[in-house]
């Protein structure tokens, strides 16, 4: 395994010390915890292979729901992990091993697309624990399937699913488009509040609708992996076919055969969102 940077985290650990001036002052009384701070907040690093949608939408996540609104059991922060011009998916894996503090959770999301280095990074992933939130054919498909489901063979290409989602809601109407990018602005996470459990359902559809056809949502494992026991069952090296079925895909089902799929429902559930309307 390589280095989890824990040392330069130490000292962020540690309680600064006060100076002499600072004790020389009359302490002010103890300020009591909000309900909302008394459990301990969850901290994950993600790492994206895309430089703007994904981190986008992971700050997002953490606006919405990180401090417990809308039933999520333990406030949580999500550290995006990105760079300009995107990773690879191995490199994505790679990132987050380096970036992430010592005991805390690993995720890493990459695309389809047209990567050649997939494989690896599964299997990667599957050594250290970092869990995987793949999409076929792109993190994008998470977003349409706020506001729609999708079936058919979508291949590498993306184009079809920007197509549905330019004409799913206006303000997706210029999206991967000149002067409409491909960020989240405001106008673009409004169009997603209060749809996250339509889009949980309609991923999980996709297992069950798989073409495998032993593939179904109600077999993921989302149990979270314990970084602080190494010696926990969890977190010793899984094999790649039964890290990548973690999703609930069978262990025989290609990941590069599940088209269309996307996995990052899995992250929600795991940190407790279900849905977000009033
Ligand atoms: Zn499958």
């Amino acid at each position: 395994m390589s280095e989890w940077g824990g040392q330069q985290h130490q000292g962020s650990r540690k309680r600064k010390r006060r100076s002499n001036k600072d004790e020389e002052q009359p302490l002010e009384p103890p300020r009591l915890p909000e309900p909302s701070e008394s459990k301990a907040q969850r901290v994950l690093y993600v790492a994206c292979e895309g430089e703007s949608t994904e981190p986008d939408y992971l700050n997002y996540l953490n606006k919405r729901f990180g401090d417990g609104s809308y039933g999520v059991p333990q406030r949580f922060m999500i550290h995006p992990v990105k760079k300009g011009n995107g990773y690879t998916p191995s490199r994505a894996v790679a990132a987050v091993r380096d970036k992430a503090v010592e005991g805390c959770e690993t995720w890493a999301l990459f695309d389809r697309d047209d990567h050649h280095d997939i494989p690896q990074a599964l299997k990667e992933a599957a050594e250290d624990s970092t869990e995987v939130c793949y999409s076929h054919p792109s993190f994008d498909l998470w977003l349409l399937l706020h506001f729609q489901q999708l079936s058919g063979r979508q291949g590498k290409s993306s184009d079809n699913v920007h197509e549905k989602l330019r004409k799913a809601h206006p303000a997706f109407r210029r999206f991967d488009k000149p002067g409409g990018g491909k960020g989240l602005d405001e106008s673009r996470r409004r169009a997603l509040e209060g749809k996250v459990g339509a889009a949980i359902g309609h991923a999980k559809g996709l297992v069950t609708q798989c073409e495998h056809g032993s593939c179904k949502a109600n077999q993921r494992v989302t149990k979270p992996v314990d970084r602080d026991d190494p010696g926990n069952p969890d977190y010793l090296p899984q094999s790649t076919r039964k890290w990548a079925a973690r999703s609930g895909h069978a262990l025989d089902c290609e990941v590069l055969k599940r088209d269309p799929s996307t996995d990052v429902w899995r992250l929600l559930e795991s940190l407790g969102i279900t849905a977000d309307a009033d």
